[in-house]
């Protein structure tokens, strides 16, 4: 079979697993705060189906699978999740996303069973506020998590802080502190116009170049620019002098980075999404619940990567994307 490769020339190797539309957290740029998922429990790729669909997209040339949400540590067995996936021949790496709230429960079988590193999404290191931007989060229990992340040794660890206007902007020299003394990563996202609530952020959203400021005034330039590495993905990495720590930004908005995609996703209920920013899929959950043959589906896959497109329209065509919660994708 030939490897994933789309029109343009780039080369499919990452697929975002999102294993449940669920999430404890109701942070106001991703979801509607009445919003609850409409899926029963057949609706969603069970362990089997994953397991069929990530050998399929393993034996495409896909060697790197995240575990994603709603929020992964949601989702029953996902310890089990992880074994099934990190066990499949081809594929090397399988980090997590979370928001960390039951990462101290989890951390330690996870950790045995292939996650070896994660990204926690964390806003605010003031409890109220906190409190506030994920309606109802608790902070201690999230850096409880950071902790047993540490503890277990997954590696590397990075903090995904979304950073916005007149919400959290005057903590990012203290959240950059908090990843240099924990001797973990962090990386400052742009908020993407994904969905209803995420176009509204949009009147909050910063430009990288502004985070950038504030990072290098704070650090005094002890930043070193560090050039892409398998786990940088999208973000412009900076080795800060003299700490374990590295600071990064993710700017989809400001500095779109489509020339250099490599991902695909693939929802919990079996929808592979081509581009975060355009609303096309086909349903992969159908097709393994169908009598078509294996060779069959990862036709049909080949086929659905042809149809990539070139980038996504953040900047231009925002309705095309209002449809979209990133709640159901992962991010
Ligand atoms: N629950 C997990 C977590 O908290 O990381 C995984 C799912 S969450 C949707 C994945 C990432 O998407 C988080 O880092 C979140 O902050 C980010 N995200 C959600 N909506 C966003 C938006 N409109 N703009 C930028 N990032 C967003």
């Amino acid at each position: 079979m030939p490897k994933l490769i789309d029109t343009f020339g780039r080369e499919i190797n990452y697929l975002r697993l999102s294993v449940t539309e669920h999430c404890n957290y109701r942070c106001f740029y991703c979801r509607d705060d009445e919003h609850t998922p409409n899926c029963k429990r057949e609706d969603i790729l069970s362990y089997e189906d994953i397991e069929k669909i990530v050998q399929f997209f393993a034996q495409l040339g896909i060697t790197k699978v995240r575990l994603t949400g709603g929020e992964p540590l949601l989702r029953r067995g996902i310890s089990k999740i992880a074994k099934l996936i990190s066990r499949i021949d081809g594929i090397d790496d399988v980090p997590l996303s979370t928001n960390a709230h039951l990462l101290e429960k989890f951390a330690g079988k996870l950790y045995q069973n292939g996650i070896n590193r994660v990204n926690i999404s964390i806003d605010s290191l003031i409890p109220k506020r906190f409190e506030e931007i994920t309606r109802g989060g608790d902070l201690t229990q999230v850096i409880k998590g950071v902790d047993a992340a540490i503890q277990v040794g997954m590696s590397p660890i990075k903090l995904n802080v979304v950073a916005m206007r007149g919400v959290n902007d005057d903590e990012i020299e203290s959240m950059i502190d908090f990843a240099i003394n924990k001797g973990i990563d962090i990386r400052f996202i742009e908020t993407m116009p994904i969905g209803l609530s995420g176009i509204e952020a949009l009147a909050k959203h910063i430009s990288e170049k502004d985070i950038f400021d504030k990072i290098n005034k704070h650090l005094n330039n002890q930043l070193t620019s560090i050039t892409s590495n398998k786990t940088a993905g999208p973000a412009h990495n900076f080795k800060i002098k003299g700490t374990n720590s590295t600071v990064g930004m993710i700017s989809a908005v400001s500095n779109h980075f489509c020339q250099t995609c490599n991902r695909v996703r693939l929802t919990a209920k079996g929808d592979l999404i081509l581009c975060l920013g355009q609303e096309d899929s086909i349903s992969l959950k159908d097709a393994v619940r169908s009598n078509l043959t294996d060779d069959e589906i990862k036709r049909m896959i080949l086929n659905a990567i042809n149809k990539k497109p070139e980038k996504h329209e953040f900047n231009s065509v925002i309705d095309n994307i209002s449809n979209r919660k990133m709640v159901e994708i992962g991010g």
